[in-house]
């Protein structure tokens, strides 16, 4: 296959038409690609416990390989892809610049996939802890007037 998993693409046709995305997956036998935000479908799940909260699940769909073209890391172009041998391996070259379309990816897609999976579960349990102080503040708050307009009535009284 052309296209391999990591590359970024960009969209020839359908409703994505031109959108620009990093392939997630590769479907060699049926040549499809799965690539990141486009042909997104939307699922909804629905809670099935009380920890659960419902949500819309949206999930890439396949395309046809044929129907992407990679985008060459180094001049940033479109580019059909040439085969050729580099130190005994084969390797993708970029038909417009020449530059090999392996290599340098390897390392940047590795660094960007340990970035993307990490953060996601530790935003949400964020977020939850926020509600449960933003709580405790207000109740406080109350309190700490009905308090002061206590005094105040006291030394009216007085
Ligand atoms: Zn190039």
């Amino acid at each position: 296959m052309k296209v391999k998993k990591n590359d970024n693409v960009v969209v020839l046709t359908g409703k994505d038409k031109k959108k620009t995305g990093k392939v997630i997956a590769v479907m060699p036998k049926a040549n499809k690609v799965l690539v990141e935000g486009v042909n997104v479908q939307s699922k909804s799940k629905k809670a099935r416990s009380a920890n659960e909260t419902s949500q819309i699940i949206k999930k890439e769909g396949a395309i046809d390989a044929s129907n992407v073209m990679v985008i060459c890391p180094v001049c940033n172009k479109a580019t059909r892809v040439a085969h050729a041998e580099v130190d005994g391996k084969k390797a993708r070259i970029c038909k417009k610049c020449g530059a090999s379309l392996d290599a340098k990816f390897e390392k940047a897609s590795k660094k960007a996939v340990k970035e993307e999976a990490a953060p996601k579960k530790a935003t949400t349990r964020k977020k939850k802890t926020e509600t449960e102080e933003v709580k405790t503040e207000t109740v406080k708050k109350t309190s700490t007037r009905k308090k002061a307009v206590k005094e105040s009535a006291e030394a009216e009284n007085a």
